[in-house]
């Protein structure tokens, strides 16, 4: 096992990470920006290193700082986290090659997953159904017209390096494709420095339903279950649960084995979610991430197993030492992501925590990286904490959550608390009859 951990990530995930680190025993090192000095993964770790001024660009997606870290600390190893260099295979070459184990897969898998073509058809040579589309890149106007002919509007014009929604197009109908394309390129060029596309049809009103993987050096994968994630707003998840109330169990059970089947074909090890979208009793794969996610707590709670913990002991080495069959899901969970964010305009809304208190009880976690008097910086992603909660069913886990978004105080900056709320008191989302667009209706976006 490692004796001592460099987490090159900030936030709640750096938290979680250096927790799973210490219920290892493992001794751990932040990373921090100029901006992050008084943060909480900075002021938890064992060690702190400054790698750079506020701009991520200059500090958590500095590689050179972040290797220099790793190396005076006398590092064993790097946890990526999610987000910033989490899905950089160059990254963690890199970390490999200074002598340092990634937490995380193999460069090469990581670099597969990243293109979204290769992906798709990767997975689909596994034998894992996938959304009808162009096969590979669209390389002109002429060839995505004849494309999007032949598989039906609405399409989905895609970046193939995309993420976070960036670089995605719905397309109606052929007079909108060429001025769709363009802006699709424009932006996946401006966000990832690759403006390459291709066509997807359209799934009208899915749910999202990722499944969790894991799996070791040895050939050994389970799954974990799905997570239905489709609460979204422009593409981005906003609250996530499990099980999915849209899933009976023959259709979780065949969907889960044959994305174990494709798993142990690649040879991958690690964490992974396999994310697809579902209509009608069909999955349609969409891409796979190759990381821990930020939703992993909700599986977490009903599977009893820590997704971080497992991910380092199989970066150590070690083998799952279980199987398919030792793994119980028990009961229902959700996670609420909290935001600084205004609940009804979506606006950032950084600043100082003035009071601070956190829920707590039976079945209530939170995941959270601000305390009293901390204050929010405007430089990153508005992600302040999660609360995730357990029942032994959907409706107990709803009443547990109202009660624990109802203890819950932030002061000092807006959050996403009462939007979280107000989806409680609607009879659609209680009964668990939502689509990845309900809620962009429900806010009256769309
Ligand atoms: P990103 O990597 O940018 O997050 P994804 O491919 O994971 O992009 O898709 C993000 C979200 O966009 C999905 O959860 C879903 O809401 C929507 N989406 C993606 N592909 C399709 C599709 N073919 N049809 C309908 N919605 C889609």
């Amino acid at each position: 096992m490692f004796d001592k951990v460099l987490i090159a990530n900030r936030g709640e995930i750096a938290v979680r990470v250096h927790r799973a680190c210490r219920d290892l025993g493992i001794h751990t090192v932040a990373v921090h920006s100029t901006a992050d000095a008084e943060a909480m993964h900075t002021r938890l770790a064992d060690e702190s290193v400054c790698i750079g001024p506020a701009p991520a660009s200059d500090s958590y997606l500095n590689i050179p700082a972040i290797i220099a870290a790793a190396e005076i600390t006398n590092a064993d190893a790097i946890h990526p986290g999610y987000g910033f260099l989490s899905e950089n295979a160059n990254f963690a070459s890199i970390v490999e090659e200074h002598g340092f184990t990634f937490i995380g897969p193999t460069p090469a898998h990581i670099s597969l997953m990243g293109d979204k073509v290769r992906a798709k058809e990767t997975v689909r040579d596994l034998g894992l159904p996938v959304v009808p589309g162009s096969n590979g890149p669209v390389a002109d106007e002429a060839e995505a017209l004849n494309v999007a002919a032949e598989i039906g509007y609405p399409i989905l014009v895609k970046a193939v390096a995309g993420g976070g929604g960036r670089g995605m197009k719905r397309v109606d109908e052929a007079s909108g494709l060429l001025e769709a394309m363009a802006g699709a390129r424009a932006e996946a060029q401006a966000s990832f420095g690759d403006g390459t596309i291709y066509l997807e049809k359209c799934i009208e009103n899915p749910r999202h339903i990722e499944i969790q993987v894991l799996a070791d050096q040895f050939g050994a994968v389970v799954h974990l279950g799905e997570r239905d994630c489709s609460l979204q707003r422009r593409h981005q998840k906003i609250l996530e649960e499990a099980p999915s109330s849209a899933l009976n169990e023959t259709e979780r059970q065949a969907i889960a084995a044959r994305v174990v089947e494709a798993v142990r074909a690649l040879g991958y090890r690690g964490v992974g979610t396999l994310e697809f979208l579902y209509k009608g009793g069909a999955f349609y794969f969409i891409e796979m991430n190759t990381r821990i996610q930020v939703e992993h707590p909700v599986t977490e709670m009903i599977t009893g197993i820590d997704l971080v913990r497992e991910q380092i002991r199989v970066a150590a080495g070690a083998p799952l030492g279980y199987q398919q069959s030792d793994i119980r899901f028990n009961g229902h969970a959700i996670e609420c992501r909290i935001n600084a964010e205004n609940p009804d305009t979506f606006q950032p809304s950084p600043g100082l925590i003035s009071s601070y208190h956190t829920p707590g009880g039976l079945g209530v976690r939170v995941d959270s990286a601000v305390y009293q008097d901390y204050r929010v910086p405007p430089y990153y992603d508005s992600l302040i904490g999660k609360v995730i909660v357990h029942g032994s069913t959907r409706n107990e886990c709803l009443m547990r959550l109202r009660r624990a978004l109802e203890e819950y105080v932030i002061a000092g900056v807006e959050t996403t608390i009462p939007l979280h709320l107000k989806l409680l008191s609607v009879p659609d989302f209680a009964n668990g009859l939502y689509d990845i667009h309900w809620l962009e209706r429900f806010i009256g976006e769309t």
